[in-house]
């Protein structure tokens, strides 16, 4: 266990936004992990996990203790002819998981490469891509109850999956720190390649038989030439979550823009939230060092050194402008502290 004090959280956030937490725990094992909550009087609410953080902005200094999991083995756990389970530590880096999985032709996270971010934050928010979801090869989550100090397991169905949601954002909200992922693959992976412009993507590249190699590389293809490395420019994905209308506001908006693209999905509509931001025409718009990246405008951008403050009002302020153009509220997919 390693304990920092008044630590700059600039490297462990992907908007890059210079905060400081009063107190950084890294913990190196689960054993660790019991080891604080034993030793430390530690208040539940008063704390904060933290992963990539390639998911969150910081509007303020974190006045919890944040806790950084770095625990990253992986082992598989069971075989049989079709099926692999494969249990990943939460600090593990979510892509090396899809490089490792690929590399072994175990297929079902290969088109979720390159999502930034650690495995034990991946099952929170069901991340998905180009068609796959984790929720679809996830076989079970361990995790730990900061509420009784136990160890405990859910498997798939408990889970509560959802588009971009699942149980530990609701039910189990501030309970729970997840400590392990256990993953069903395929042995004789059948690759997905009808979302997006993947199949587009590989006949360009002559490639008509694709292997789940081939897709995962085709997906670190366009992925890289559609979204900004933030590496390089502060980011933290989409920051919106794509909203669902009913049918009324659907064609309502129809009428007026008969190109919308929607994806009908359990008797809502899902329009994509890129669209609608574009639509209010606020395709690569900037303030300051704040913007809509040109190629995604779902992606807000901090070009240099905005602070979260700017960031999140500048997020709103496209919020309200789709609110005023389409009367839908956009909800943020990224986790505001
Ligand atoms: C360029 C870019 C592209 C992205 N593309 C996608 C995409 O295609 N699809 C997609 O779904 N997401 C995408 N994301 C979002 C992000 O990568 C995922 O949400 C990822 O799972 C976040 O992982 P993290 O470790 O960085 O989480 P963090 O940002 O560190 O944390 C996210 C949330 O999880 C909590 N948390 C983290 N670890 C734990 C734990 N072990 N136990 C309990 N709570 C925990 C945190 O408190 C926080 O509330 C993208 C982000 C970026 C920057």
């Amino acid at each position: 266990m390693k304990l920092f004090e008044n630590f700059s959280l600039k490297d462990f956030n992907s908007f890059h936004v210079d905060v400081k937490a009063e107190k950084f725990v890294v913990i190196e094992s689960t054993e660790e992990l019991k080891e604080f909550f034993d030793e430390f009087d530690v208040n539940k609410n008063n704390l904060l996990l933290l992963g990539g953080g390639s998911n969150i902005l910081f509007t303020k200094d974190v006045d919890s203790t944040i806790l950084h999991l770095a625990f990253q083995n992986l082992s598989e756990v069971q075989e049989d002819n079709n099926f692999v389970l494969i249990e990943a530590d939460a600090g593990m880096n979510w892509d090396e998981l899809v490089k490792y999985s690929v590399e072994k032709n175990l297929g079902g996270i290969e088109n979720l490469a390159l999502i930034p971010g650690t495995v034990g934050a991946a099952p929170i928010q069901n991340i998905g891509a180009y068609g796959q979801e984790l929720k679809d090869t996830l076989f079970q989550v361990k995790y730990f109850d900061m509420s009784d100090k136990k160890f405990k397991v859910l498997d798939n169905a408990h889970c509560k999956f959802g588009y971009r949601d699942s149980i530990f954002k609701n039910d189990l909200q501030y309970k729970f720190i997840i400590t392990k992922v256990t993953l069903r693959l395929k042995k004789n992976p059948e690759p997905t390649v009808n979302y997006g412009n993947v199949e587009n993507e590989l006949k360009k590249s002559g490639i008509t038989d694709p292997t789940i190699a081939d897709v995962s590389c085709i997906i670190r293809k366009i992925r890289t030439e559609k979204l900004p490395d933030p590496a390089k420019i502060g980011n933290a994905g989409s920051f919106f979550k794509n909203p669902f209308v009913d049918d009324v506001t659907f064609q309502k908006i129809k009428n007026d823009f008969p190109d919308v693209p929607s994806f009908r999905q359990e008797g809502k509509v899902k329009i994509p939230a890129a669209w609608l931001i574009e639509k209010s025409g606020l395709k690569g718009f900037r303030k300051g060092d704040v913007g809509t990246y040109p190629n995604q405008p779902l992606v807000i951008v901090n070009y240099g050194n905005a602070t979260g403050k700017e960031i999140y009002n500048f997020a709103m302020s496209i919020k309200q402008t789709v609110l005023e153009k389409f009367n839908i509220e956009l909800e943020p997919e990224v986790n505001v502290i």
